[in-house]
C-alpha cells in the first residue's frame, strides 16, 4: 500500500527552530503533515505587523499567507509582557531598542528599565497567539508562561529574552533548559498544542 499523501500547511515565519517545533508537535496529531515556512512557498509581499495585540497580528500573517498561497496557513506573534512596564515591550518586544531582532540590546535596555525594582516587582509573562486561518475557518489559540526578570542574563540556549526571564517555579532562566523542558512549560508549546487539533480537523475532516 502506498503511502497516504501528504498534507501541507504554510507557518508564516522564516525562523528554522519554530518550524521544527511546530513538526514536533503537529506530526502525531496530523500524520503526514508537511509544514512549509515561508521561504519553501512563493514570495509574497508581507504585511506590517500594525495591530496591538498578539492575535490581531498573528491573524494578519496568516490571511496573508492564505491569500497568496491558497493553503492552510498558520501564524504565530509573541512576547514578553513585564508587569513594571505596564505589559510592555508586548508585540513591540522584537524591536524594543529600536533595531529589529537586536536581542542584546533588547535585553540591555530591558534590564536598565527596571534596574530599580525589587524582587517582588519583577513580574513578567511570555505570551504567544497563534492564528489559523483556511477557507471558512480562522482561529486564534494563546499561551502564557508566567515568571520574572531576573537581574543579569543567564544560559546560552533559547533565544530573545530566554537568558534574563525565570520561569515560575525554576530556580534557573529559560535559556538554561533543554528545548524540550521549555515546550513543555512555554507561551509557544501551550499556543501550538491548543491549535494543533483545530489543525487536524482542517487537514483531515473525515479522520
Ligand atoms: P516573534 O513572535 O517571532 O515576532 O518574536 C517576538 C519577540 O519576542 C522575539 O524576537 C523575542 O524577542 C521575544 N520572544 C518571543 N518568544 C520568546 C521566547 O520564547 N523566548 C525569548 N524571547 C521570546
Amino acid at each position: 500500500m502506498s503511502p497516504a499523501p501528504a498534507v501541507q500547511v504554510v507557518l508564516a515565519s522564516r525562523n528554522p527552530k519554530k518550524l521544527i517545533e511546530m513538526r514536533r508537535i503537529f506530526t502525531p496529531v496530523v500524520p503526514g503533515i508537511e509544514v512549509l515556512g515561508l521561504d519553501d512557498v512563493t514570495a509574497f509581499d508581507e504585511p506590517a505587523e500594525t495591530e496591538l495585540t498578539f492575535a490581531g497580528n498573528a491573524l494578519i500573517k496568516a490571511r496573508a499567507a492564505l491569500a497568496a498561497t491558497g493553503l492552510p496557513s498558520l501564524a504565530d506573534d509573541s512576547g514578553i509582557c513585564v508587569d513594571a512596564l505596564n505589559a510592555m515591550p508586548g508585540v513591540l518586544s522584537a524591536r524594543w531598542s529600536g533595531h529589529a531582532r537586536d536581542d542584546a540590546a533588547n535585553n540591555a535596555l530591558l534590564l536598565a528599565q527596571i534596574a530599580d525594582f525589587g524582587d517582588d516587582k519583577r513580574g513578567a509573562q511570555f505570551r504567544c497567539a497563534i492564528a489559523l486561518c483556511a477557507p471558512g475557518v480562522e482561529v486564534v489559540e494563546g499561551g502564557v508562561m508566567a515568571g520574572r526578570v531576573l537581574r543579569a542574563p543567564r544560559g546560552d540556549g533559547g533565544f530573545g529574552y530566554d537568558p534574563l526571564f525565570c520561569a515560575d517555579g525554576y530556580d534557573v532562566s529559560t535559556a538554561e533548559l533543554s528545548p524540550a523542558e521549555k515546550d513543555a512549560i512555554s507561551h509557544r508549546g501551550k499556543a501550538l498544542r491548543a491549535i494543533a487539533p483545530h489543525v487536524g480537523t482542517v487537514l483531515a475532516p473525515n479522520a
